[in-house]
């Protein structure tokens, strides 16, 4: 069956719900550039666009290393020294919800400061000035060392977060008890 050429437009258009984690500065600006056009999409309830910058002594790159999206659809990208992630579908009230299965400490140890878009102007507006940011600032994650999720002693399966146990011994039996 003939399927109109402009129908395929519009699912390609939904492409970036196929995406997941990472992705470089202009992919993520044309990902969420493609999902805000896409009039298949509920109006204002595309999702949620989060920009985190980390606190003084952890930089960009290092926070990125905590930051593993579970759900497709979630991007994150790096630049300015802050992360901007996308969450889609997510609702501006499952914000901290979403962030909490994303990061592995509660997100207001890492950053410092957040700044939110959820309606599509205002997404939209960002993106403009994401698209028009000086390439220079652009961030790339680690290649090597610098992941700190060994220093916070927590690990991520593939599925979520889980911090590793760490052995204690209350009482050393050699001066055992008191007596
Ligand atoms: P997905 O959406 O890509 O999500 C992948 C995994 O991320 C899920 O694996 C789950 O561990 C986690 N996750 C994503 N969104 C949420 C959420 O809102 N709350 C919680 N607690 N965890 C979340 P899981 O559960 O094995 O699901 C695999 C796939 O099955 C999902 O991939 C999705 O495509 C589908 N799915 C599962 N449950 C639902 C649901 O309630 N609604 C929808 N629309 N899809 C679902
Ligand atoms: P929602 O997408 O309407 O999902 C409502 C509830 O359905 C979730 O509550 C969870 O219990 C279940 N659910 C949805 N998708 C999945 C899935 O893939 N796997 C599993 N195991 N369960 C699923 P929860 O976890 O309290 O999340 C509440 C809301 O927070 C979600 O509403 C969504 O708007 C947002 N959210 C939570 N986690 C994520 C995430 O990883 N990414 C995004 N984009 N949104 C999320």
């Amino acid at each position: 069956r003939h399927v109109p050429e402009d129908i395929n437009l519009l699912l390609d258009a939904m492409q970036p719900l196929k995406l997941r984690g990472y992705q470089p500065w202009q992919g993520f600006c044309q990902a969420v550039g493609a999902l805000m056009s896409n009039p298949l999409l509920p109006l204002d309830g595309k999702g949620v666009m989060v920009a985190l910058r980390p606190v003084p002594g952890i930089r960009a790159e290092q926070a990125l290393t905590l930051c593993r999206p579970v759900r497709m659809g979630d991007i994150v990208t790096l630049g300015d020294g802050r992360l901007v992630l996308f969450l889609s579908f997510c609702r501006i009230n499952d914000l901290d919800t979403a962030l909490n299965h994303i990061f592995p400490l509660p997100v207001g140890d890492i950053f410092s400061n957040r700044k939110v878009w959820f309606e599509d102007s205002q997404i939209a507006a960002e993106l403009v000035q994401m698209r028009n940011m000086n390439p220079e600032k652009w961030g790339k994650p680690l290649a090597g060392p610098g992941d700190i999720s060994a220093v916070i002693r927590a690990q991520h399966d593939g599925h979520a977060w889980r911090r590793i146990p760490e052995p204690v011994t209350l009482l050393d039996g050699s001066n055992g008890g008191t007596s």
